[in-house]
């Protein structure tokens, strides 16, 4: 490793919201504080209180492809965004800790009343609508169950209130959007947590600097798991 790289500050990709939210609490249990909010500031590039250390704020299904690439060092994402992204690149990323947060499940809904276990039996083939091609496929692969997927990048639940999908595949949390639309859960596909993600070539170049942040997130997330 060069001089020059060994100064080149750490840098983490992060998605705003919730992510962002949930990752405050494990910087500052490794004693880093952030310096603006992305909710509030228009900036995407973020110095934080530790120089070996900055935050880039990209889209949540960006992140894998930032530290996929070298231009982050490390990220934070879902299993949802992890697993969708390890279709297309497999083995690209290390994936050393379950940080449990950002927790959800990742499930199968339908329109109240439409009778998802009968269609199931009578072996129809379902018009299923997601984001999570990936893990749908999987998951009625495993069942045996006939679909035809349709690819949408948000608002699923709209899907099948107009009739472009019989179910959707989705994130589901309070399951308040769920609700609000007329839906149910009928299925659960698997628990989601977000994830730290690790540039490959980094781990090794970087090792001395990364070492310390990952033994402090891991310390962490055994005290969400403990809260849990
Ligand atoms: P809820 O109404 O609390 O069940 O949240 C459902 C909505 O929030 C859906 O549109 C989901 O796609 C989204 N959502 C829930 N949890 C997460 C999460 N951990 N990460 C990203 N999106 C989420």
């Amino acid at each position: 490793m060069s001089a020059a790289e060994s100064l080149r500050p750490l840098t983490m990709a992060l998605s705003k919201g919730r992510i962002f939210e949930e990752t405050l609490p494990l910087l500052e249990a490794a004693g880093i504080q952030v310096s603006e909010n992305p909710e509030q500031s228009r900036k995407l590039i973020i110095a934080t209180s530790n120089p070996g250390l900055r935050l880039i704020i990209v889209r949540a299904s960006d992140v894998p492809t930032y530290v996929e690439y070298g231009a982050a060092d490390l990220g934070i994402a879902g299993k949802d965004v992890l697993i969708e992204h390890a279709a297309q690149h497999p083995g690209g990323l290390y994936q050393p800790i379950d940080l449990n947060i950002a927790r959800c499940r990742l499930a199968v809904a339908v329109r109240k009343g439409f009778d998802y276990e009968a269609a199931v039996r009578q072996g129809a083939r379902l018009r299923v609508a997601t984001k999570y091609t990936q893990a749908a496929r999987e998951h009625f692969a495993a069942k045996g169950v006939y679909v035809d997927l349709i690819k949408l990048y948000g608002s699923m639940e709209l899907a099948p209130l107009v009739g472009l999908a019989d179910a959707i595949v989705d994130l589901v949390s309070t399951g308040n959007t769920l609700k609000a639309n007329d839906l149910v859960a009928v299925e659960d596909i698997m628990p989601i947590s977000s994830r730290l993600v690790v540039n490959r070539a980094a781990l090794k170049t970087r090792h001395a600097q990364l070492q310390p942040l990952l033994d402090a997130f891991e310390q962490a997330s055994h005290a969400n798991v403990a809260t849990a």
